[in-house]
């Protein structure tokens, strides 16, 4: 329901806008940290940030949220570009990075000094955490606690001189030890750390921490309505404190909706940085990983998971989303855009008895069944031909309709055929076909009415081989990371992938271009592989079966 009304954001943003608060304006930031590579639920941040600045006629800055050198990189910052640009994000020439403000995040902490709001505390960090006590322990005052203006000033001046080792001191904000929201305990705002950060190099060695940085960041880039996720909730009154004690005039304010959280993945970067190091995937982009990287190299367009971010909504309460949900995005949207064709993936050889040899023609078939302007193609019938080994049984079971000796299907657009022999190796396995083809049923349809149950797709024995990559989900259980004590990678499914490298495909998808999507009839969605494709040896990824093959 919320995804069809309004969400409770637009409610917020409209009031603001009737009211006359921030002048009318809409500005918001999508703001990731450049630690690793984006995933879904950063899909659904960016969509939310870009969405309502679209729909609002504002503005939504991308920001690089840069503050910790420890494990931020320029790679990935070119990374979390090209995915928020690929899903449709425009920030113009609003890019920023939160280390651009170093010194006037200084300024604003020297600020705090003076005003007898922060002070230099020489506790260790198992101190402070010791004296803040939690939501049952009361917190105690810092001994630190009360040094002069003058001491604190003179004590951060020389932290940001590298006087001190880090751990030394930090500067916390001075608010009250006493409150219940542990969050007010004096938080400390800047640390020492002596490391090279991938943009300002060895310039600083004190480093402001996330609520320090986060509001005074949106407060400088003139953000009004600053949305984060549900976690962040009872920092906002930090937030509040922060800004309240340092900006005039306008100033941005914190909403907070729910994350999304999808069955069958985990998604932090932490645990996805730690499949890509040790090797359990091919890389960020593997496409099995649910990071947007990975979801396009699958064959996920960027309009479907705008789409399912449209659909799960926006929302004040955690809820799971089934993975499900995303597939479906995805394929309806592919039902609508794929051209068809045809590819064979586990080849069985069939020889056309009574089809002259060293003849072929060409036979034409639509891209589309129901899109008349993707318009038609030609597929070349030959004497010998490959179908799919498991369209046929030598045996068939009951309800089994496709090919067996003695049993006629229809070839996709081409004729009838009918089994009369089975050809084995000598370990009895099947390797051939003898079938016979009736030249009156060209197109597909017999004039004496009689009717076939079974239609199989294939392609002639001159068709080029491809890789085809099918994909099952990563994990096996619907929720991997649930369990504190067991080891998420424990959940591994260990057969989310299967490689078959001598699938047969329609010549033309041999020159498909990298990431061009088509439905290889009856198999599923399957694009041309970004990164492994090469001409003349294609690879293609299975995006997504036709039928949802979990549900029961
Ligand atoms: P992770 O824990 O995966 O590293 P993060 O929140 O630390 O995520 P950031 O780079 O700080 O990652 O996130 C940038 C923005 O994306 C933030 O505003 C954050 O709220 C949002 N975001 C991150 N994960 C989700 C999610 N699962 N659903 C919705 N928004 C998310
Ligand atoms: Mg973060
Ligand atoms: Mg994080």
């Amino acid at each position: 329901s919320e995804a069809q009304g309004q969400n409770f954001l637009q409610e917020i943003i409209e009031e603001d806008r009737r009211s006359g608060k921030h002048g009318g304006r809409v500005h918001t930031r999508f703001p990731p940290e450049p630690n690793g590579y984006l995933h879904i639920g950063h899909a659904k941040s960016i969509c939310l940030n870009f969405g309502l600045a679209q729909q609002y006629g504002g503005k939504c800055n991308l920001r690089l949220d840069d503050t910790n050198p420890l494990t931020e990189d320029t790679d990935y910052v070119q990374s979390i570009e090209r995915d928020v640009k690929w899903l449709g994000g425009e920030w113009d020439d609003r890019k920023f990075f939160a280390s651009d403000y170093f010194e006037k995040l200084y300024g604003f902490a020297v600020s705090l000094i003076q005003q007898g709001k922060a002070y230099v505390c020489s506790l260790t960090a198992e101190e402070i955490s010791a004296y803040r006590g939690d939501f049952n322990t009361p917190g105690r005052d810092s001994p630190y606690r009360n040094r002069s203006v003058e001491e604190n000033l003179d004590l951060f001046r020389r932290m940001r001189a590298g006087e001190f080792p880090d751990g030394k001191h930090t500067l916390r904000a001075k608010i009250d030890m006493a409150s219940p929201n542990p969050v007010l305990r004096d938080p400390p705002i800047y640390r020492i750390r002596h490391a090279h950060h991938h943009r300002t190099g060895d310039t600083w060695c004190i480093y402001p921490l996330y609520d320090f940085a986060h509001c005074l960041s949106d407060a400088i880039e003139g953000i009004t309505h600053s949305i984060c996720t549900l976690e962040f909730e009872n920092r906002r009154v930090l937030y509040d404190w922060i800004v309240g004690n340092l900006i005039q005039g306008d100033r941005p304010y914190q909403y907070e909706f729910a994350r999304l959280k999808l069955t069958y993945t985990v998604m932090s970067k932490r645990k996805l940085l730690q499949m890509v190091n040790e090797g359990l995937v091919s890389g960020w982009d593997d496409p099995r990983m649910m990071t947007i990287s990975g979801l396009r190299r699958r064959g996920c367009t960027a309009a479907s998971l705008r789409d399912f971010a449209t659909r799960i909504g926006v929302s004040k309460t955690d809820s799971w989303i089934d993975m499900s949900l995303l597939e479906l995005c995805i394929r309806e949207d592919l039902n609508e855009r794929a051209p068809r064709a045809m590819a064979v993936l586990r080849p069985l050889k069939v020889v056309i008895e009574n089809y002259p040899e060293g003849q072929s023609e060409e036979l034409e078939t639509s891209n589309h069944p129901a899109r008349e302007e993707l318009g038609k193609r030609m597929l070349r019938f030959e004497r010998e031909l490959y179908i799919e080994a498991d369209d046929f049984m030598e045996e068939p079971t009951k309800g089994f309709f496709r090919l067996a000796p003695g049993k006629e299907v229809r070839l996709r657009s081409a004729y009838f055929i009918k089994c009369e022999r089975v050809i084995k190796d000598d370990k009895g396995q099947v390797v051939e076909l003898r079938c016979t083809y009736d030249a009156a049923t060209r197109g597909g349809d017999a004039p004496d009415g009689r009717k076939v149950k079974g239609t199989l797709h294939w392609v002639p024995a001159s068709a080029p081989v491809a890789e085809v990559r099918l994909y099952d989900r990563l994990f096996s259980v619907e929720h991997p990371d649930r369990d504190k004590d067991k080891d998420f990678k424990t959940f591994l499914n260990p057969n989310s992938l299967e490689v078959l490298p001598n699938a047969r495909v329609e010549p033309m998808l041999a020159q498909a271009a990298p990431e061009a999507f088509f439905q290889f009839e009856r198999l599923g969605y399957f694009n041309v592989d970004s990164k492994d494709s090469q001409p003349g040896k294609p690879v293609f990824n299975r995006t997504v079966t036709l039928k949802d093959s979990w549900a029961k």
